[in-house]
Order: structure tokens, then C-alpha cells, then sequence
């Protein structure tokens, strides 16, 4: 028997760019505050090609080199079940608890033979791994890429779905939970609107769970969050059992994404004016269909706008988008446009370094799907965005975005539908690049990010602290496994 060589924590991140590349940073962020507190950090790899949409083998083979205390331990492929007609929130659940052996032969091989392990923080999608952990008696915490507001939904979920009998898809009501604004109901993440669906179990089955574990990390900092993050820890969002401590770490963002000086957007970005760019980004997943990114190019040309606009292919004619990850690759006619814009408008294709573009000087505004790492990374960089929401949660993060934090602009649809015409983009666009509502948003957006800054870098940060508290706690553990 090899002998044990000192301690570790298990870090077990759901494939996919946002979901990978936040718990990579948290490993990171232990290893850089707390360098002797555990031997090494290993994070599991679940292959899901799938769901990663983003490419994420050079960030992480980027972090292999850089930073030699973290191991990625890669688990076999798991094949999903053949004719899988689960939609993509059901899969993020599926795939990992397909995957409960492999991660069961990890821990047991991890802490037989290598290192005793503290504590196993996996993302909230991996919620299945927890029947693993509890068998091998780890303590479990859970770690959640979105925002504080949106885990006070999420824990209170049982406690809705005893207050109202209905859908939230048929609902057609505000909603109220603790510490956060009314939300629509037909706002709620897209898993939970169906009572009767599968992810909407799945979703049930984690926030119970959840509540039972050792702790809950979130990637916020209390100054963004006080309503809710104070709601979650008075107890309010589970009412009738114990809360268990929240960790409010962030803003966790990835400093290195591969990118170089000699980017294309970079590049164009430092020939054009100081705070003058509005960037167009929408995730790893984000796509529109042809006739809304026409509309899109309408609203950006009669703006009068610099802008920066990251386009994926749409998908094709008769598809439904909404339901799809990877996209047949399809060009799309601009009729002219790039030609007209030429000079103050640069579209690049499928990806552009979100972090190292928002904190480019040139930078003025944000058009946003509102993903939880994106709303951080532009309120770290101290830019307005203007909150267009696709899928997931997103619809819930436009009212933080829009209504709570008042440092982004929404868009009206039109027709009650999904479309939103050109009129709109340029009208919203005009008013956060132009206005002196633009400007008060701009100025309280900067305020909060000295008070990110604050929160991670100073000693008594609120980040800092809660850090330091969590690698105590998992320090201390010293169970029989
Ligand atoms: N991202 C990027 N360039 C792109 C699209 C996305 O760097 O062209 C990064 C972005 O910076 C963020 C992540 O991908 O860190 C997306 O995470 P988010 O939570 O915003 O959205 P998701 O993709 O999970 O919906």
C-alpha cells in the first residue's frame, strides 16, 4: 500500500466553460491565500462534449503548468444512454450521476493510496456525487456559479412547491422569495417552470440536499448581495431545518483565458477611443436565429455606436434553437452591414477574451445574456450592461441586474414574444452609451467594483474572511474515511 502523503481537497466542477472554469479559479484562489493548508487540490473531469461547448482543455492544461499544487484527475467517459432525448438542463444532472462510480473509484483510490481528503466541494449540477461522499463520510459543501439571489430561489424551492399547486409556467404571478425582488413567474429558471418534468425533480432533489450539507460557497461578495445573502443566513429561505453556512467568495474570474495581446478584438479594441465600444457577447452557449441577428446589426448601425460584437452561427432554418448546444455551422448574410460599419464595428466569430475585452480601456457597455461569471466579470470591470437573457437563470439575473443592483438596462420584447427589433437595440444602446441614466449606471457600477476589489484583496475583505473561515472548517475535519 503506497503511503498517504498529506492532505487534499476534491473539487469536482460540471462540464462547461462558465461551470469548469469558476471552480478551477476557487482551487486557485485556495492554493494562492492558503498555500500550506491542504498538500495538493484535485479536480475531477467529467468529458461531456456535449455540454462543453467552450474549449476548455488549454485553460486547464494552461493551469496543469502553471500551477503544480492542483492535479486534474480526468474520470473515464461515461456514454449517455443511446437515443437521449433529455433536454440540456436534464443532462447537466444526468451525466454525473452516470458518472457516481468513477467518482466513487477516485475518492476511494485518492484516499487509500495518496492523500487524506477534507472536503469535496462540487458544483450544485453534481448533487448525485453526494450519496458518494456521504458513503466515504467527507463532508460534502456544494458550490454555486450563480448568483446569492438566485440560491435563495433555489433553496426555497421546497418550500414553494408547498405554497402554490400550480406550474410557475402557468402561474402568471409575481413570486416572492426571501432577500430578492418579485420575480415573474414565467422568470423563474427555465428547469424549475414545469412542476411535472424531470429537471424540475432533479432540482427538488439538489436543494434538499443541499440544505443538508457542510456548507454552500458562492461565487458574490456580500457587498453585491446583502438582501439575499442576509435572507440565506438568517435562516429564511429554509424555514424549517437548520441553514447551513454560506461562503460568499467571489468574484472569482479567470485571469488567464489563453488570450494573447494579438487577439483580433484586442488589437481592434486599442485603436478606438477611451470607454466608446459596446461589446455583444452571449456565453458559451448563446446563439439568435438569423432574422434577430438582423435585427441586431439594424439596432447597432443606426446607434451610431462603436461596437464589438461576438457572433455564433445561427442555427439552422426549422431547428429548435433554444434546445440545442452545438450548431450546424451556417453563415449568415449581414446584407452589407460589415461593410457600412467597417471601421466602427468589428464581429468576430464565436468567441472573444470576455475579461481581458471588458477591461479593455475602450469598453463603454456590455450587451449581455446575463450568465452569473459574465454580470461579475463586467461589474469587476466596472461597465453597464444592457441584459438580454437566453436560458437558465438568466431571466432571474436580468431583475437582480435591472432592478436591485440598477447597473444594467433590459430590453423590451416584441409581441410579448422573444424578438426584440432594432429599434429597441438602438434605443438602449443610445441610452446606456449616451444618456445620464448610462451615466448614473456607469458610476454606480464602479463603486461596486472597488468594493469587489475590496472584498478580495484586503485582509478583512468579506471574500478574504470567508475564505479563510472555509479553509479552517475543512481543516479541522479529521473523520475516519
Ligand atoms: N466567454 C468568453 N468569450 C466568449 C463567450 C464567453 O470569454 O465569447 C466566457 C465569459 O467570460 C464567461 C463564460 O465564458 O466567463 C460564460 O459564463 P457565463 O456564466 O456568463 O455564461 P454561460 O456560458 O455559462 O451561459
Amino acid at each position: 500500500m503506497e503511503e498517504i502523503k498529506g492532505s487534499c481537497i476534491i473539487l469536482y466542477p460540471s462540464p462547461g466553460v462558465g461551470h469548469l472554469v469558476s471552480l478551477v479559479e476557487l482551487g486557485k484562489l485556495i492554493t494562492r491565500h492558503h498555500p500550506n493548508s491542504f498538500s495538493k487540490i484535485i479536480i475531477l473531469i467529467t468529458t461531456a462534449p456535449h455540454l462543453d461547448s467552450g474549449a476548455t482543455a488549454p485553460y486547464i492544461s494552461s493551469v496543469s503548468s502553471t500551477t503544480p499544487s492542483i492535479i486534474f484527475h480526468h474520470l473515464p467517459t461515461t456514454p449517455l444512454p443511446p437515443n437521449s432525448k433529455s433536454s440540456v438542463d436534464a443532462l447537466h444532472y444526468e451525466v454525473q450521476s452516470f458518472n457516481n462510480a468513477n467518482v466513487l473509484q477516485a475518492l476511494q483510490t485518492i484516499s487509500s493510496t495518496q492523500y487524506k481528503i477534507k472536503a469535496f466541494i462540487m458544483d450544485f449540477f453534481c448533487n448525485a456525487a453526494s450519496e458518494v461522499s456521504s458513503v466515504l463520510n467527507i463532508p460534502t459543501y456544494y458550490f454555486i456559479v450563480s448568483a446569492a439571489s438566485s440560491l435563495s430561489a433555489f433553496l426555497y424551492l421546497p418550500t414553494m412547491h408547498q405554497k402554490i399547486t400550480t406550474s410557475f409556467k402557468d402561474l402568471n404571478a409575481y413570486v416572492q422569495y426571501p432577500g430578492i425582488p418579485p420575480i415573474f413567474s414565467s422568470d423563474v429558471p427555465d428547469p424549475v417552470l414545469d412542476r411535472n418534468s424531470v429537471e424540475y425533480e432533479y432540482c427538488m432533489e439538489a436543494a434538499i440536499k443541499m440544505a443538508k450539507s457542510d456548507g454552500i460557497i458562492v461565487n458574490t461578495f456580500y457587498g453585491l448581495e446583502p438582501r439575499a445573502i442576509s435572507a440565506i443566513s438568517d435562516g429564511l429561505c429554509i424555514p424549517d431545518a437548520p441553514t447551513p453556512p454560506i461562503y460568499c467568495i467571489g468574484p472569482l474570474l479567470c485571469e488567464n483565458q489563453m488570450d494573447s495581446e494579438d487577439n483580433e478584438s484586442l488589437v481592434w479594441l486599442n485603436s478606438q477611443p477611451s470607454k466608446s465600444v459596446i461589446f455583444l457577447c452571449f456565453g458559451s452557449l448563446g446563439v439568435f436565429v438569423e432574422e434577430q441577428l438582423k435585427e441586431i446589426a439594424v439596432g447597432l448601425e443606426n446607434s451610431g455606436q462603436r461596437f464589438l460584437w461576438v457572433v455564433r452561427s445561427p442555427p439552422p432554418k426549422d431547428d429548435d434553437y433554444e434546445n440545442k448546444s452545438t450548431l450546424a455551422p451556417h453563415e449568415f448574410d449581414l446584407e452589407g452591414f460589415l461593410e457600412r460599419t467597417k471601421g466602427r464595428g468589428l464581429v468576430v466569430k464565436s468567441w472573444a477574451p470576455q475579461v481581458a475585452v471588458l477591461s479593455h480601456d475602450s469598453v463603454g457597455g456590455f450587451v449581455t445574456h446575463c450568465g452569473w461569471n459574465s454580470i461579475m466579470e463586467a461589474v469587476c470591470a466596472g461597465i453597464p450592461m444592457i441584459g438580454w437573457p437566453l436560458y437558465a437563470e438568466q431571466r432571474m439575473n436580468r431583475v437582480f441586474l435591472v432592478e436591485e443592483l440598477k447597473i444594467g438596462l433590459g430590453l423590451d420584447k416584441s409581441d410579448g414574444g422573444s424578438f426584440v427589433r432594432g429599434a429597441e437595440i438602438e434605443k438602449r444602446v443610445r441610452e446606456l452609451m449616451e444618456s445620464d441614466n448610462g451615466e448614473r449606471m456607469r458610476h454606480r457600477v464602479l463603486e461596486l467594483r472597488d468594493a469587489a476589489k475590496v472584498a478580495m484583496t484586503d485582509e478583512d475583505g468579506s471574500s478574504r474572511v470567508a475564505l479563510t473561515k472555509l479553509i479552517t472548517v475543512c481543516g479541522k475535519c479529521n473523520l475516519e474515511q
